[in-house]
Formats: C-alpha cells, structure tokens, sequence
C-alpha cells in the first residue's frame, strides 16, 4: 500500500503533513486547523486523510 503524502498550508502559516489512509469502514469528518480554526478538510468516506502538523520555520514571516 503506497501512501501519498502531501503538505497542506493553512491561511495563517501553519502547515500540515496530510496522508491519506483507508478504513475498513466509512467514516465522515472533518480536520480544522489548531491554530485559526479555518476548516481544511471534511471528508467522507473509507479513504480519509490523516493530518500531522508540521514544525514552523517561518514563524517570523508571518504576514500580518
Ligand atoms: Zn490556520
């Protein structure tokens, strides 16, 4: 099984490892974002996406 993993960057700077895995059954969700609360993701289905924060380097960059 080859999981695909792409890197989700939120509205505020925050940025998310998201990888997406199977479940033996179907599940409905959603994933807001720790930071801002910004919704990112709903879902629904076998296939969901799992989200792992990622460390901020670029905190200083931070546009205001
Ligand atoms: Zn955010």
């Amino acid at each position: 099984m080859a999981d695909q993993t792409t890197i989700v960057s939120c509205t505020c700077g925050v940025r998310y490892e998201r990888r997406e895995v199977a479940l033996p059954i179907k599940d409905v969700g959603c994933f807001d974002c720790d930071e801002c609360g910004t919704r990112l993701e709903i879902w629904s289905g076998r296939k969901v996406p799992a989200f792992k924060r990622l460390p901020s380097e670029e905190r200083e960059a931070k546009r205001a």
